[in-house]
């Protein structure tokens, strides 16, 4: 099908306000991916929005184009206040899109912090992950229950461990196909289509954090710096992953 008889009138209206051709073109084509995606896996397809800015600008074009397509937060317990903010607003300038927040198991999380505090993560690796796997991963298994797909903001530049990314990949740790929309967008694009579009992201983003996740294990980085070096800033490189993206 061609990328015309997907477009609603709606859709290039939104796209109308970008100026730079080469641009436009990347936005309709992951436009066409997610309409795409959609077709094939209907609800059996969801979309992991971490609120970061990749995935303010999936989320602007899936209002926009795709409203159907569910989508889920997971919130940890530990997020920053601006990301909740975000989330916030998200829901409030779009309440056509499908958004389910999903939090830790409450007697899980009561059990972990009982036994190693609330600042675990920084005694070891061990540790870190542990807690993710206790806030993030047990609620991503639930969110991603009986899917067939899901779409993540994933870039090959953000990281060492993100650069062999494939747009869609079989996700063996999770048992689903793994879409990544963004998989060959840099950061520049992002930002440009960020400010072309007009669309809300996480503030933090202006006060040098391009990578965000929970708030004690996400800092600042200098301009120029790795993106991700700001995330579990004290762990080796190759192991700065939460597992939800195991390769
Ligand atoms: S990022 Fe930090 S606080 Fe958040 S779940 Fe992982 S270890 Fe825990």
């Amino acid at each position: 099908m061609s990328l015309d008889a997907f477009l609603e009138p709606a859709a290039a209206d939104l796209l109308d306000g970008v100026t730079d051709a080469a641009l436009k073109q990347k936005l309709l084509t992951v436009v066409e991916r997610l309409q795409q995606a959609a077709a094939d896996y209907g609800d059996g397809l969801t979309f992991a929005n971490s609120l970061g800015a990749e995935d303010a600008l999936l989320t602007g074009l899936m209002a926009e184009y795709q409203p159907d397509i569910q989508q889920f937060v997971l919130d940890t317990g530990r997020l920053p206040e601006e990301t909740l903010t975000l989330l916030d607003r998200v829901r409030q300038k779009w309440p056509q899109i499908r958004l389910q927040v999903y939090y830790p198991d409450a007697a899980q999380l009561q059990g972990w912090v009982s036994e190693q505090g609330v600042n675990a993560f920084y005694r070891s690796e061990a540790l870190r992950k542990a807690c993710c796997g206790v806030r993030k991963l047990e609620p991503l298994r639930r969110a991603l229950a009986g899917r067939a797909a899901w779409i993540t903001g994933l870039r090959r530049e953000q990281s060492v461990t993100r650069d062999q990314l494939q747009y869609s990949e079989r996700d063996a740790a999770n048992g689903l196909q793994k879409l990544s929309p963004l998989f060959d967008w840099s950061e520049a694009e992002v930002w440009a289509a960020l400010r072309a579009l007009k669309l809300p992201y996480n503030r933090l983003h202006d006060q040098g954090y391009p990578s965000i996740g929970c708030a004690p294990c996400t800092r600042a980085v200098n301009p120029g710096d790795d993106p991700r070096s700001g995330r579990w800033w004290w762990e080796n490189p190759e192991n700065r992953e939460c597992g939800l993206h195991k390769r």
